[in-house]
């Protein structure tokens, strides 16, 4: 029978690809570049990054490429237009022209020559284009969206700028210089393969340090002497922000980048979680009284059995892991258990719900003290031992975490305490995500304005004179 093998099937084909993405070496080869512009300027700047030598053409250069001529030794510049056979010695010729007609003719000129060309913001004359380049040398990544839109281009490139840490050039680098030490070993394709697989691990975990040469020799020695892999697990506390996406740090994404494991909270957005390695598990361990969820110790004992596994752990807490959070549960049980951990801050609810109102919360002469408290005591009730002389300060500005249901009796002590009635408080319902609302009032009219909005979401009541502006409208974000 002729049955088909589940060996024999092909792979599937390439799609249709809009341009071939190439890197082209051209150190010591000439590139000729006929205008003077600023653009042409940072194009002279660009290639002769990559040690070409460029021959720029151009009668009446501007400022720009007058200052980089004379400060790039790399850079020539010929005080003429440019003529065919100039093009005759070059690798590439790149053109800044006035005309269709001249970029038909440099076009033609540098065919006729067998030189690659490009005309500046004439993509119909040219034979490749320049794409955004994120630049960790020795590593180069070029991005092309097709002329698609250069937004969208520079937006992409900012993407990856994120998630590449700056510290990437120096293991490239290390990694191209350590190369003949790792063959001279002579080892067998596989010890090859996990000499480069534990080299890259290493790269990432110690991204902002410096490859050291004891690094080379304790990666040689562990695949030398066939060492089990004994991965390490670790911990990192991360903080997810609000809501909106966009806030998390670029140390957090490249965190859940590298991520095998993310534990995340209740008040995580799903775009934030998404933010994670595709191939990390995600485990919600939501803490919310009406739904069946995780106790914090049991929250602390996962971190730490996952970790035990090898596991790069991220738990994912919202806003701010230190504020409110916990974390020093989470961070005394993982040293507990003599496992690494590390913690990323997160932009706080309050920072989100200020910036999103527009509204400073320290005004000069009118508030110099901010404070966080929250209005939630381990019973669920509100704290008897809150120090009302500090929240009743005319000059302070107070932001309640957790103070929804604890309110009208928190806005009753403060009143008997003396507070202005008419102090400015404003609650900020799931700050920074799409469907943010606000509830503005008095202090001694939020309790009833409150309770007629029926908050279901995360919620944060600020309070204080620095408060009485009007808020910018709330903005549509990606949460
Ligand atoms: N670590 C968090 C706070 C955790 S406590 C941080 O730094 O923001 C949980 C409380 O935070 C919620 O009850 C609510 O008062 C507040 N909160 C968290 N996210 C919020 C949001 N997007 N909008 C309003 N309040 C929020």
């Amino acid at each position: 029978m002729n049955q088909r093998q589940p060996d024999s099937i092909a792979p599937g084909r390439l799609g249709a690809l809009a341009t071939l993405p190439v890197f082209f070496k051209l150190a010591g080869k000439v590139v000729v570049l006929a205008g003077g512009s600023d653009g042409a300027a940072w194009k002279a700047e660009l290639l002769a990054a990559t040690g070409a030598y460029v021959k720029v053409f151009a009668s009446a250069p501007g400022e720009k490429m007058r200052a980089t001529v004379h400060d790039l030794a790399h850079v020539e510049w010929i005080a003429r237009d440019w003529t065919p056979k100039d093009l005759r010695d070059a690798a590439m010729a790149i053109g800044d022209v006035e005309s269709d007609d001249e970029a038909r003719a440099f076009r033609d000129a540098a065919r006729a020559a067998g030189v690659p060309v490009n005309l500046v913001d004439r993509p119909a004359f040219c034979d490749f284009q320049f794409g955004s380049i994120v630049e960790r040398s020795p590593v180069v990544i070029g991005i092309s969206t097709d002329g698609a839109a250069p937004v969208f281009g520079q937006d992409i490139r900012a993407r990856i700028e994120a998630i590449l840490p700056q510290g990437l050039r120096g293991w490239a680098q290390a990694a191209k210089e350590w190369r003949p030490a790792v063959l001279a070993k002579k080892f067998d394709f596989r010890t090859r393969r996990a000499f480069w697989e534990r080299f890259t691990a290493l790269a990432f975990s110690k991204a902002d340090e410096k490859p050291r040469d004891n690094d080379l020799v304790a990666l040689l020695a562990a695949v030398d002497s066939g060492l089990a892999d004994v991965p390490r697990g670790s911990v990192v506390l991360v903080g997810a922000g609000p809501g909106d996406p966009d806030l998390l740090t670029m140390k957090a994404v490249r965190a859940l980048q590298s991520a095998d494991v993310v534990l995340y909270d209740d008040l995580v957005s799903p775009r934030t979680v998404n933010a994670a390695r595709r191939e990390a598990t995600r485990i919600a361990v939501g803490k919310r009284g009406y739904k069946p969820s995780c106790t914090q110790d049991d929250i602390t004992a996962m971190l730490v059995s996952l970790a035990r596994e090898g596991k790069r752990v991220v738990r994912l807490k919202g806003g701010d892991p230190m504020i409110f959070g916990r974390a020093g549960e989470e961070i005394a049980g993982v040293i507990a258990a003599g496992l690494p951990v590390e913690i990323i801050p997160g932009v706080t609810a309050a920072s989100g719900a200020a910036a999103s109102l527009g509204l400073s919360l320290t005004e000069r002469d009118v508030a110099r003290r901010v404070q966080f408290i929250t209005a939630h005591a381990r019973n669920g009730k509100l704290p008897d031992d809150l120090a009302l002389s500090a929240l009743t300060d005319p000059r302070a500005t107070t932001i309640v975490y957790m103070g929804v249901k604890t309110l009208p009796l928190l806005v009753a002590r403060l009143l008997e305490e003396g507070i202005d009635p008419s102090t400015p408080a404003i609650a900020v319902e799931r700050a920074t995500w799409p469907d943010e609302r606000r509830i503005a009032g008095t202090i001694a009219q939020l309790p009833e304005l409150i309770a007629e909005a029926q908050i279901s979401g995360p919620c944060l009541v600020l309070i204080g004179a620095a408060l009485g502006g009007r808020p910018l409208p709330v903005r549509a974000t990606s949460a």
